[in-house]
Order: structure tokens, then C-alpha cells, then sequence
């Protein structure tokens, strides 16, 4: 069963102030997950979390994990300039991006940020650009192929083709950045890899981890160059759907913990530090994007139209993703229903569900769309001149605080020329 994490009397309340639609984000439950995630790899002294700024690219929400002791991962030049104006600077920044201008790099450098480079010839044109190589440098590694792990006991099979994606290098250009790049002048290095997305699987980083540790060993090896840190990124995911169950992050933890002591410290690599980029599991159970029922339809199927649309949550429309709803002060009324809920783009796919059971819907009714705090928001857009909405944030003393202020007309016009 998913509980929202407002009642109706609170949602009642916030929406005198802030009318619907808008996404609110529960602060207790953001704050006690970073906790959780910081106890799972309190074995390794220099493990940091770098918050993928994409999933969630809120000042409110970054302060918030900074002062839980994330860093961020960046990988645009506004996400770079946001995450400075948030206090973040040197290696609590993280800039992971692929075909890189190379204005990005520059202001990469002057935030001292620590540079993810997605290709071998990156590393020349970064020099070039930069003038010189940075002291410490991480590279993206693709091994290329397919990624498989064994079905879970929840019967959920994570298969990723590496092979097909557009990141990373390949093992052998692995070898020959860390060279060049020491010929350069960098000192310390970093591998990256990202294989696998929205894992519902305490396997996936253990298994990325042997593979990248393994990998290290050999490249430290091959090429005499210091790895100081391995960067096992995003891709631990979060049950959308009521029947999966939730990845473990203390176990997931203590599995990365044993590929370490299997193969680093046997290697003589005791002291590397262990970083993550994870974005959803960081926030997306923590948000809600909340709407109002406005009309119901009934033709072939029977539809409830509500306030807000694909242009706040693009999941469903492209994805198919599934995000499962509740209707506020319904929560134990039958589900003998089954509705498409619909927004209102001119779009047939702008459906956030589609034959779903629920209880009867009437106009007015208050919905919780779950699971929207990482890629919800930030994916919106403006079709159909739909204005972004605001971002709530509800404190742990039950409080609300705006940290986005919803887009009117003028700001959707502000960039033109009449
Ligand atoms: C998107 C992304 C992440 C975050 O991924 P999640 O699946 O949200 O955890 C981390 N690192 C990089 C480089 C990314 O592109």
C-alpha cells in the first residue's frame, strides 16, 4: 500500500495558498533517506553522494541535501550556476555531462568542480580548452554489450544494453586517457559507469562495483595512475507500482562493502573512495504532484480530467511509466472504479493512468500523483502554452514552504519579440 504523505485537512489547507497543480516534497522523508543512504556507506570513509541535480533541480532541495552532506553532479552549465548559488564549490561538485561545450568545462574548472570526462577525445580538447589538465579527473566507462542481472526474488529482471548507449569509453580508451591524462599533468582519477537505470534490485550496485573495482585494479596496473575514487552513479531505482518492494540501501551498502574487501584491498586499494549520483532514490517517493479532479467524461471509457497535465509529469506520455494515485480522504473507500485520468493537453498521450481501479471520482476531489520528486518537475515543459507550477515543500513540522513560484503568462512571454 502507498500512503501520500498528506492527509486531506493538510492538502486543504495548502490550497488556499497555493492553488493546484504543483509538486510538494516532504523534507522528514528526504532528510531521513539521505541518512539511511550516508549509514549504508559509513564503511568508507571518503563516500560522498553527489546529487544528480537533473532529477530535481530545486535551490530549496539542494541546500536541503547539502546540509546533509551531499555534494551534486551537474551536467549543464545552469546546473552548475544553480548549484553555486546554492554554496556548493570544489569537490562538492561533480560535473558528469556528454558532448560538452566547452564553455561548460571552463566554468567546470572555476568552480573547482571535480570533471567526468564521457570520452577519450575529451581529454585533449579539455586540455586545450583549459590550458592545462586538471589534477583530478574522472572518466566514464561503457563495457559495452549487455548488463544482466539474475531475475530478484521480486521477479524483477534489470537488463541494460550498454552496448547501445551513446556514454562512456570503451576499456581499452579507458587505459589510454588515464595515460594521456597523466602525460598531462592529472594526479589523482576517478572511474564512472552508469549500466543500468531504476534498478528495483539490491544486486545492481554491488555488481556494478565488482566490475568497475575490477576494472580499477587492472587500469592501476596497466597504467601506474592513482585511482582515488570510484563513482557508481545513478540507477538505483524506487517501486513505483504498490506491489514491488522497496531496494534496501543498508543492504545494498554492505554488498559493495564485500566487493571492496574481495577485490580493492587485496589490490592494495584500501583508500578509495566510494561516490554515488543517485537522483530518484534520493527524492522521488519524497514528492507528490497534487491536482483537482475538474470534470468527468464518459464515452467509450470513462475519464476524469484533471488540473494538471503531462507538460508537470511527463512519465506516463513517454515512457508508459506508472505512477500510482490517491484520491485524498478515499484512501479506504473500495476501488471499484476504473478511470483514465487525463489531462488536458492535446495530446492522447497525456493519460496519468489509464483503466486504472480506483474509488469513484467526483470534481473537486484532491489527487496525489506519486512518486514525482525526481524527473516530474524538472522534466516539464510548455506545450499547449501550459505554465510550469510551483514546488512546495513541507517541512517536518508540517509546515509549508514555496521554494518555486508557479509560472504566470508573463514569464512564459518574457523571452519573446512582438
Ligand atoms: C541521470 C543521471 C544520474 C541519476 O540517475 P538516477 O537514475 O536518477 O539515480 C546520475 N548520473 C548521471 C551521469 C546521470 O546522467
Amino acid at each position: 500500500m502507498k500512503k501520500p504523505f498528506l492527509t486531506l485537512a493538510q492538502a486543504r489547507e495548502i490550497v488556499k495558498t497555493y492553488p493546484t497543480p504543483f509538486h510538494i516534497y516532504d523534507e522528514r522523508g528526504i532528510r531521513e533517506n539521505a541518512r539511511a543512504l550516508h549509514a549504508a556507506f559509513a564503511w568508507n570513509p571518503g563516500f560522498k553522494e553527489y546529487f544528480a541535480v537533473k532529477a530535481t533541480p530545486t535551490p530549496g532541495i539542494l541546500k536541503l541535501l547539502r546540509e546533509e552532506g551531499c555534494g551534486v553532479d551537474c551536467s549543464s552549465l545552469t546546473e552548475l550556476l544553480m548549484s553555486e548559488r546554492c554554496g556548493f564549490s570544489g569537490s562538492e561538485i561533480m560535473f558528469s555531462s556528454n558532448e560538452t561545450p566547452a564553455e561548460e568545462f571552463l566554468l567546470a574548472a572555476k568552480l573547482g568542480a571535480t570533471i567526468n570526462l564521457d570520452d577519450l577525445t575529451h581529454v585533449d580538447f579539455l586540455h586545450k580548452t583549459l590550458g592545462r589538465a586538471p589534477e583530478t579527473v574522472c572518466c566514464r566507462f561503457n563495457p559495452g554489450g549487455v548488463f544482466t542481472l539474475g531475475e530478484s526474488k521480486e521477479g524483477f529482471q534489470v537488463m541494460d544494453k550498454p552496448g547501445d548507449a551513446k556514454y562512456g569509453m570503451t576499456r581499452p580508451q579507458l587505459a589510454q586517457a588515464f595515460a594521456r591524462l597523466r602525460e598531462l599533468g592529472t594526479k589523482r582519477f576517478g572511474i564512472h559507469a552508469f549500466l543500468a537505470s531504476n534498478t528495483i534490485s539490491n544486486e545492481y550496485y554491488p555488481a556494478l562495483a565488482r566490475l568497475l573495482f575490477e576494472t580499477a585494479a587492472q587500469v592501476a596496473q596497466e597504467t601506474g595512475c592513482h585511482i582515488a575514487f570510484i563513482n557508481l552513479s545513478g540507477g538505483v531505482g524506487v517501486p513505483y507500482r504498490p506491489d514491488q518492494s522497496a531496494n534496501d540501501i543498508a543492504v545494498i551498502g554492505e554488498g559493495v562493502r564485500r566487493a571492496y574487501e574481495d577485490i580493492l584491498v587485496p589490490a592494495g586499494m584500501g583508500n578509495v573512495a566510494i561516490f554515488t549520483e543517485l537522483g530518484r532514490f534520493m527524492l522521488a517517493p519524497f514528492g507528490h504532484l497534487l491536482t483537482t479532479a475538474v470534470h468527468e467524461k464518459h464515452i467509450y471509457k470513462e475519464y476524469v480530467g484533471v488540473d494538471a497535465c503531462a507538460a508537470n509529469l511527463m512519465r506516463p506520455a513517454i515512457y508508459g511509466a506508472y505512477h500510482h494515485i490517491t484520491v485524498l480522504g478515499k484512501e479506504d473507500v473500495p476501488c471499484d472504479h476504473v478511470y483514465d485520468v487525463v489531462g488536458s493537453l492535446c495530446e492522447n498521450s497525456d493519460k496519468f493512468a489509464i483503466d486504472r481501479a480506483l474509488p469513484e471520482i467526483r470534481p473537486g476531489d484532491l489527487l496525489v500523483i506519486h512518486d514525482t520528486g525526481a524527473h516530474g518537475f524538472s522534466m516539464g515543459y510548455n506545450y499547449n502554452g501550459k505554465l510550469r507550477s510551483a514546488e512546495l515543500l513541507l517541512r517536518g513540522d508540517g509546515s509549508v514552504k514555496l521554494m518555486r513560484r508557479a509560472e504566470t503568462p508573463d514569464d512564459y512571454f518574457a523571452t519573446l519579440v512582438w
